[in-house]
């Protein structure tokens, strides 16, 4: 008789937790489900809805942040932190031609097996801010004369350095535009740690299509790109940039 009071009353405790356990799940899911339905909605939307690079003509201009995760941006003229002391874009933004977005995310791929990844400086930059530069800056040795127009104004040049995979720069001997023989690609009277990290950078860039100039370790130009045209497209400025 004891015993069987025992198993009832067992039983009754064992039905009453099944019952919160399914009610639980259920008001917190709701929940999870609105908060992230109130929150993120459009972007999700929008990242899933992107059209893959391989059906993209390779003229188009593209985000390179919504086709991969893997790189890290410090835009610096989207700053007062460059050799111009002056913020010449509205908002800090990494755009490319199509072909040029696929070579950096492969010649990216080849990095990471490395242990490293590209850090951006500058990528295709509007012929209008090329002017914003040169009104500045009126001086060919440091900025193309923008009726001319620079490889960064066709979309096909990008400036960048190397990170470790949690974001630490490697030493390249010079920051980002550091005019100067120190920044030269044939001055080899540097420490042999920074001479390796530029070897890395730029046969890994060189593999991948891209060239270099002799006098600037960051910047790369994709040989396919020299016979596009100079461009004006502006991307847009959300209210978080
Ligand atoms: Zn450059």
């Amino acid at each position: 008789m004891r015993l069987s009071f025992l198993i009832v009353f067992c039983f009754l405790i064992s039905c009453k937790e099944k019952v919160n356990e399914k009610q639980v799940p259920e008001i917190s899911l709701n929940k999870v489900i609105d908060t992230v339905v109130k929150s993120k909605p459009i972007t999700k939307v929008i990242e899933t809805r992107l059209k893959s690079l391989e059906d993209i003509p390779d003229s188009t201009f593209v985000r390179l942040a919504d086709y991969s995760k893997d790189f890290v941006y410090d835009m610096r003229y989207a700053t007062e932190n460059n050799f111009l002391k002056a913020k010449v874009y509205n908002c800090a933004e990494c755009y490319t031609r199509v072909k040029t977005a696929k070579a950096l995310i492969q010649a990216n791929a080849e990095f990471i097996k490395n242990g490293v990844k590209i850090k951006f400086f500058d990528c295709y930059r509007p012929n209008s801010v090329q002017y914003k530069m040169w009104k500045i800056v009126p001086n060919p040795q440091y900025v193309a004369n923008p009726v001319k127009g620079s490889i960064h104004n066709k979309g096909g040049a990008v400036d960048i350095t190397l990170v470790t995979l949690e974001g630490e720069e490697l030493d390249m001997g010079t920051d980002f535009d550091f005019f100067g023989k120190k920044a030269y690609h044939d001055n080899l009277n540097l420490p042999e740690n920074i001479l390796e990290n530029r070897k890395l950078l730029k046969e890994t860039m060189e593999k991948h299509g891209f060239w270099s100039i002799r006098t600037e370790w960051w910047h790369y130009n994709l040989g396919a790109a020299s016979n596009d045209k100079i461009a004006d497209f502006k991307w847009e400025c959300k209210e978080s940039n």
